[in-house]
């Protein structure tokens, strides 16, 4: 059992073969004075390799990247690979048994909280343990994401930037090895897993695909697949290391603020447009209706900048300040 401040697990990460285990995260703040979150873990080693960290759950609300963990694991078996996977398909276990965004116990965005804090609430304390321990071991790390319950997303990788040039070199070469239709990049969000995996010099790519807190089998099939070629572009498998040429990925770039469009107003939102589309600047994305006010006309949200349509509301309870749309435009 090795132990890194109040996280212990009963994984032995430098053994071979196939280990399925936790982490034991006590905190005297939950329910009990002594209260352990498991969050389940599978280690596969075949020998000296790359070790890719591979995590479903991050944002429990997310549910793509978890399933498509579990059916990989289910498949993967050690003396197929050369070196290292470690796999979290549910990181932020509570959360995941929650269908919430963050854990119950905490409140706090999970990706948000790097570079964590031994000490910290259960986000922090589970971030300090990616930063301090996993992330160091770890080549690639890819972390799977989707839309949540609010929204929904092209089938997409979300690329962050940073690091060194070589850095983020490396991972846009691995970003085209996963291959999803398309690579979205934008600036760092702040205290996320991209900047602590860049410090330790592990390339971090994750998907934003999907999303209405449901499963879409096309887009476990793209993680499952993506994942497989990561794993050839290591060399920790045979196989095509990048997709057919005309499934290459297609790099976009979401300006920073520019390109998620909020509203300003609160209402049922009625989408006017769907994912994939196109939009100019001054059109409208939606329409807002006041349930309070039922002969209102509905109010326009309009676009403020233009470009592609690549993640959409899907809740129709929008409050003032929601965001309702993502635009991305050529990289
Ligand atoms: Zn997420």
């Amino acid at each position: 059992m090795s132990a890194f401040g109040s996280i212990t697990t009963n994984i032995d990460y430098e053994r071979d073969g196939k280990q399925v285990g936790n982490l034991r995260l006590v905190q005297s703040a939950f329910v009990t004075g002594w209260q352990t979150e498991l969050i389940p873990v599978v280690c596969l080693r075949n020998g000296d390799g790359p070790t890719l960290l591979l995590l479903g759950g991050t944002h429990g609300d997310e549910v793509d990247g978890p399933v498509a963990l579990m059916r990989l694991l289910h498949a993967l078996e050690p003396g197929e690979i050369r070196g290292r996977v470690i796999a979290i398909p549910a990181l932020n276990f509570p959360a995941v048994e929650a269908c919430r965004r963050t854990a119950p116990s905490d409140g706090k965005d999970l990706n948000r909280c790097f570079p964590g804090d031994p000490d910290g609430t259960f986000a922090q304390m589970l971030a300090a343990y990616l930063d301090r321990v996993l992330l160091p071991m770890s080549r690639v790390v890819i972390d799977l994401h989707a839309g949540g319950r609010w929204s929904r997303f092209l089938p997409s990788l979300w690329l962050l930037e940073g690091g060194s040039d070589d850095h983020w070199r490396f991972t846009q070469e691995v970003a085209k090895a996963f291959g999803a239709p398309l690579t979205i990049v934008s600036g760092s969000l702040g205290g996320d897993m991209s900047e602590s995996a860049a410090r330790r010099g592990c390339a971090y790519i994750s998907t934003e695909s999907g999303g209405a807190a449901s499963v879409d089998p096309a887009i476990v099939a793209m993680c499952e697949a993506g994942i497989r070629r990561v794993m050839a572009f290591l060399g920790m498998v045979p196989g095509d290391a990048a997709p057919p040429a005309d499934k290459a990925t297609r790099f976009m770039r979401v300006p920073g603020v520019d390109g998620v469009q909020i509203a300003e107003g609160a209402g049922l939102f009625e989408p006017a447009v769907e994912l994939g589309d196109r939009i100019e600047v001054g059109e409208p994305i939606g329409h807002l209706y006041r349930i309070d006010q039922p002969m209102a006309p509905p109010v326009p949200v309009r676009a403020t900048t233009k470009g592609l349509i690549y993640g959409l509301a899907w809740l129709a309870h929008v409050k003032r300040g929601d965001r309702v749309c993502i635009v991305a435009e050529e990289a």
